[in-house]
């Protein structure tokens, strides 16, 4: 199991879909409420339910965590990751540190992940360059950035991200990805 987590603009997406090129990884596919963006499609980065559905799910045990970010409620199915970690793949799971803290708290064994802006004010930039949020969802993303860093030492590494091709190998050496898929270890 790889969690990563990090403030919303450090880049964090942008590292695990590289990460997933290598079919040794399968990505966690989360539940949310919040609506897809541009580009999104249901199913490959999140699958979209309604508050309803969502809380039904919950009921039925379906998450292994799930938390509120930004107003929105988000949850790790379980079943994918139990079929995953069974079958011995690398079950990559992008999730705030709430939800980070719960699997920790959970003992399930894995690789934990910080990914940090190297300023704050680079990830203003990157919030405001992405163009999917308005002013108020950048001021509640920027105030919850400054939480989440608070919760940075709860996690085994922390890579800045200072350049992405940089911080890709840094993960992938953290991750045991490193070496070519099928070499001998
Ligand atoms: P976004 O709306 O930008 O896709 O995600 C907002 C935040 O929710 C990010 O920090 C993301 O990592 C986190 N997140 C996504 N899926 C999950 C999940 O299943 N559980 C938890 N706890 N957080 C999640």
């Amino acid at each position: 199991m790889l969690v990563v987590s990090g403030p919303s603009g450090c880049g964090k997406s942008t590292i695990c879909k590289r990460l997933v090129l290598d079919a040794r990884v399968e990505f966690s596919v989360s539940a949310t409420t919040r609506a897809p963006r541009a580009g999104e499609v249901d199913g490959r980065e999140y699958h979209f339910l309604d508050k309803a559905r969502f809380r039904a799910e919950i009921e039925h045990g379906a998450f292994i965590e799930w938390a509120e970010v930004h107003g929105n409620l988000y949850g790790t199915p379980r079943a994918p990751m139990e079929a995953a970690l069974a079958a011995g793949r690398v079950f990559l799971l992008e999730i705030d540190v709430q939800g980070g803290k719960q699997l920790k708290a959970l003992g399930l064994p894995g690789i934990y992940l910080f990914i940090a802006p190297p300023d704050m004010h680079s990830l203003r930039t990157r919030l405001e360059r992405r163009g999917t949020d308005t002013p108020e969802v950048i001021e509640r993303r920027m105030a919850k950035a400054g939480e989440e860093m608070r919760a940075l030492d709860q996690y085994d590494h922390v890579v800045v991200n200072h350049e992405l091709e940089r911080a890709v190998a840094e993960v992938r050496r953290l991750a045991g990805l490193s070496e070519p898929q099928g070499s001998a270890r």
